[in-house]
């Protein structure tokens, strides 16, 4: 078995496990994590079956009201002693991310300098004012309204930014008064789970406030189902998503979805082509195009598709694919051979249906290369599917009109780019998208601790994560009258 980080966490103390109240055995049983790029055995984990997950949600509605209770300070003390740990073992993180999750190290760099930007600005929003102070009904009366915790949130994450995804939920969740029932996806459990626990026992988070629980759909359901959970932060895809909602919302629990996307770079016929591409490739190509926020159509003016498509081939050619441990490679396997077939799936459909593949397209294994394609129509999967995957459809267009026509001939709305010589231009196209995010001149998958991050249509429900949003999320409101002296 091959051996990462044994300076920290201590195996022997996580090895099979789950955490709740501690390490402990799982009545779930255990499971294999595998390395996509060598199918080297990395670890096993416990898995929470759905009696685990009841244990845990009954040891966190307990911790519940001591963690709302404890003084501000205290919580981002927690924050800021994770922000830390983690800083100080980055290099751990990092190994575990690129191994795990199959990125090149700077993708794990990437989520690591996020996951630190997400503890500190869930430290920073412990301490912003929550509450307003009404006109009372009656004079001499109190009226005031605050926001106060949830109680117990259930976090149920994808494999693709385990650690960025566990962060961007917990530390919010944390610093404003709740305790957090965490499920990894079982594909990235140690990096989006384990070490999570670590950091926060390091960090002094007292007992039952942070519970990890791997597992899949199962598990899934059973924190959804949870009586003592009040709140599910969802992210992954639209099937499952639907699947959490069904479930929690029985239970009239708030519900927060982060769902895919059909993402479009749009270059306008002013844009600056080789800036553009360079976008393009970043947003189609980067970790495999395994991002909700990847391009998944790029819809360039005709006057410029040549020069367009000769850029971003280009840049495919010098990708090199390979280990992502390796010197010198930008693109490594995809997640699991399941989603390598479902690419190879939807460019193979497409390419019987007369698209063009420029250069990629063949399947090796777990290992799917940068792939360019062309002459594609509006009824070809690679035009209509969610791709999960490093291929670039590229399709002309010959007006503003048309460009957001086509942009918004889908159910998704998650994130767009536009790209134009002249900045106020863009911006109105760029009004124009049913997205939840837009970048002008830049790249489609961008991400920050201080902004709304979410989608329209399918790709949520409306709600949002980070910023001043998460304030919303993770906190409800409270109203409270007292009587004026009598
Ligand atoms: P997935 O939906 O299959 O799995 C996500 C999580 O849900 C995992 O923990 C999984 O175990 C759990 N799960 C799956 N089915 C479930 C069910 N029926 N009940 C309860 N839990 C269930 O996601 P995936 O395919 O592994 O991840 C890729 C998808 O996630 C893509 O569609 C991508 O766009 C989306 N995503 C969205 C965001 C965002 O912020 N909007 C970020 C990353 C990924």
């Amino acid at each position: 078995m091959a051996v990462i980080g044994e300076r920290w966490p201590d195996r022997a103390e996580w090895a099979g496990k789950i955490f709740s109240s501690g390490w402990r055995e799982s009545e779930g049983g255990t499971r294999q994590v595998i390395e996509p790029a060598t199918g080297d055995t990395l670890a096993h984990v416990g898995i929470a079956s759905p009696a685990d997950v009841a244990r845990a949600g009954a040891r966190a509605a307990g911790a519940a009201g001591d963690w709302a209770a404890a003084a501000p300070a205290d919580r981002v003390g927690v924050l800021l002693r994770a922000s830390g740990a983690l800083r100080e073992r980055s290099d751990v993180f990092r190994e575990w991310i690129v191994r795990e999750s199959a990125g090149v190290p700077a993708k794990g760099d990437y989520e690591i300098a996020a996951a630190l930007a997400q503890l500190t600005h869930a430290a920073a929003l412990a301490s912003l004012p929550r509450g307003e102070v009404l006109a009372p009904q009656a004079p001499g009366g109190t009226s005031l309204a605050w926001r106060v915790p949830l109680g117990v949130v259930g976090v149920i994450n994808p494999w693709n930014a385990p650690l960025l995804f566990a962060l961007r939920a917990l530390a919010p969740a944390l610093a404003l008064g709740n305790t957090v029932l965490l499920k990894p996806d079982p594909l990235t459990p140690v990096s989006g789970g384990v070490l999570v626990a670590r950091l926060f026992e390091d960090a002094g988070l007292p007992d039952g406030v942070l519970h990890v629980l791997p597992g899949g759909a199962e598990t899934g359901q059973a924190v959804a189902a949870d009586p003592h959970v009040a709140m599910i932060a969802f992210t992954g895809s639209t099937e499952a998503g639907r699947a959490v909602a069904r479930v929690a919302g029985e239970g009239l629990k708030r519900v927060l979805l982060e769902l895919g996307g059909k993402n479009s770079l749009v270059v306008l016929e002013d844009a600056d082509v080789e800036a553009a591409a360079l976008a393009g490739a970043v947003s189609t190509f980067g970790y495999q195009g395994q991002a909700c926020v990847a391009a998944g159509r790029h819809l360039v003016h005709a006057g410029l598709v040549e020069a367009y498509t000769d850029a971003l081939v280009r840049h495919a050619l010098a990708l090199r694919v390979g280990d992502p441990r390796e010197e010198g490679v930008s693109v490594g396997p995809v997640i699991s051979l399941g989603q390598a077939t479902r690419i190879e799936r939807i460019v193979d459909e497409s390419v019987a249906a007369g698209a063009r593949v420029l250069t990629g397209g063949r399947r090796e294994g777990f290992f799917y290369p940068p792939t360019v394609l062309d002459r594609v129509d509006r009824a070809m999967p690679a035009y209509t599917e969610e791709i999960f995957g490093p291929v670039a459809p590229i399709l002309p267009f010959r007006s503003e009109a048309e460009a957001v026509e086509i942009a918004n001939d889908t159910a998704y709305g998650l994130a767009a780019a536009v790209h134009s010589g002249s900045v106020p231009r863009a911006t109105a196209v760029a009004e124009r998208l049913r997205t939840g995010m837009v970048h002008i001149n830049d790249v489609s998958a961008k991400d920050a601790a201080n902004a709304p991050f979410g989608g329209m249509g399918v790709s949520g429900n409306g709600s949002r994560i980070g910023g001043t949003a998460s304030l919303e999320q993770f906190t409800q409101w409270r109203w409270m009258t007292a009587p004026g002296p009598s």
